[in-house]
């Protein structure tokens, strides 16, 4: 009997992560349709993307764009209700913690259409997040519940959820590292910057609780600028963070190189290549932990702490002299680096995910 899924995306980790679940769907037989959201619309965060993990075109597009959470959520919800009704699939898997995420939750499990929550079962615990809002919203309509980690299925037990609803598949972000790193290593992006290999450091911050706060975003710029004249520091800055660079007249900072967002090839290979990370990404964390790559996590929490304990990140709080001390102890070590490896990050995740996915939907009947 064919099985019909719908993948639900749309901000660029989404990509990242539903890319390998979607080719593995495939490869069981399974009709698969992609309903873009157009959360991130943004080419240097969506089309480019998706066009280097091989996404299949999408089937729909919701085109919500950027507005008030409340907004994009309504827009989402309404937009995947009209496609579900029409469309009757078997299940819709959601990814992540954007507000896609939730939005399309809400929609499917309202209609009887069973959710599939890629990525499920982490937890800040944070509420000042809205991507803790909508994981733990999300899990709890969730009928397959697919986690990366024996962390996330030990949060989603202490939760009350049935532990035959989750499985732990690994991490379907590492696989698209896994198959593409060696393109992106291929690709020149170190060589066209003037880069050496582990002789950069590598800054992403978009989170808008940071980012949106100019004393905040100021405070770090000190430090990262001061990082800057002894090192490299090349940051490829999300265009809310560029907006918010341009409006404090910090692009202008002379030892900190601004890029524009890098696609996917080559933001790995300089993720690769770097002598450490600064980040307040949730995806970084996991792909330099993967990498062997130094990580400073500016963040208060992480729902990824496995990165911490069993990979490369410190999480050093709002801090911005914690934040100093780091770079200085990390990059005063030796380059040499082990990868760590973390149990189910091994490339194979989007397999184990589409078996699953099989299994519960041939129990279903
Ligand atoms: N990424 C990218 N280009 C960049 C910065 C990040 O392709 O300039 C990728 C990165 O490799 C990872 C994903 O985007 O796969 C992380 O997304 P983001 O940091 O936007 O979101 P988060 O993980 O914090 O939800």
């Amino acid at each position: 009997m064919s099985r019909r899924v719908m993948v639900v995306v749309g901000a660029r980790p989404n990509f990242v992560k539903a890319a390998p679940l979607v080719h593995a769907l495939t490869a069981e037989g399974i009709e698969v349709d992609i309903i873009h959201t157009g959360q991130h619309y943004d080419r240097s965060l969506s089309g480019g993307v998706m066009e280097q993990l091989e996404m299949p075109e999408p089937s729909y597009h919701l085109n919500v764009g950027s507005s008030t959470h409340a907004q994009q959520t309504a827009a989402v919800m309404t937009g995947t209700e009209q496609i579900l009704m029409d469309a009757r699939p078997d299940a819709v898997v959601v990814v992540g913690d954007v507000n896609s995420t939730m939005g399309a939750a809400l929609a499917a499990v309202k209609l009887g259409v069973a959710v599939i929550h890629l990525e499920s079962g982490l937890r800040s615990r944070d509420w000042s997040m809205p991507e803790e809002i909508n994981r733990v919203v999300t899990d709890r309509v969730s009928d397959l519940l697919l986690c990366h980690c024996q962390e996330a299925l030990d949060n989603l037990a202490a939760e009350g959820i049935p532990a035959d609803r989750a499985a732990l598949v690994g991490n379907t972000m590492i696989d698209s590292l896994v198959r593409l790193l060696p393109a992106a290593r291929a690709g020149g992006c170190l060589e066209r910057l003037g880069l050496s290999t582990h002789d950069y450091v590598l800054v992403t911050l978009h989170r808008p609780a940071l980012v949106d706060d100019p004393a905040r975003l100021g405070d770090v710029l000190d430090i990262l600028a001061e990082v800057g004249r002894d090192h490299r520091v090349v940051f490829p800055a999300h265009p809310r963070t560029r907006a918010r660079l341009a409006e404090s007249g910090r692009l202008e900072d002379s030892t900190i190189t601004f890029l524009d967002p890098l696609d996917y090839l080559d933001f790995i290979a300089l993720e690769d290549g770097a002598r450490l990370v600064v980040t307040d990404s949730g995806g970084v964390q996991e792909e330099t932990s993967a990498l062997g790559t130094p990580c400073i996590t500016y963040r208060d929490s992480t729902e990824r702490s496995i990165t911490a304990e069993l990979g490369t990140n410190v999480l050093v709080g709002v801090d911005p002299q914690a934040l100093a001390r780091a770079c200085g102890a990390l990059l005063s070590r030796s380059p040499a680096r082990d990868v760590p490896r973390i149990p189910l990050w091994d490339g194979k995740a989007g397999p184990r995910a589409a078996r699953a996915i099989v299994d519960f939907l041939d129990a279903r009947g």
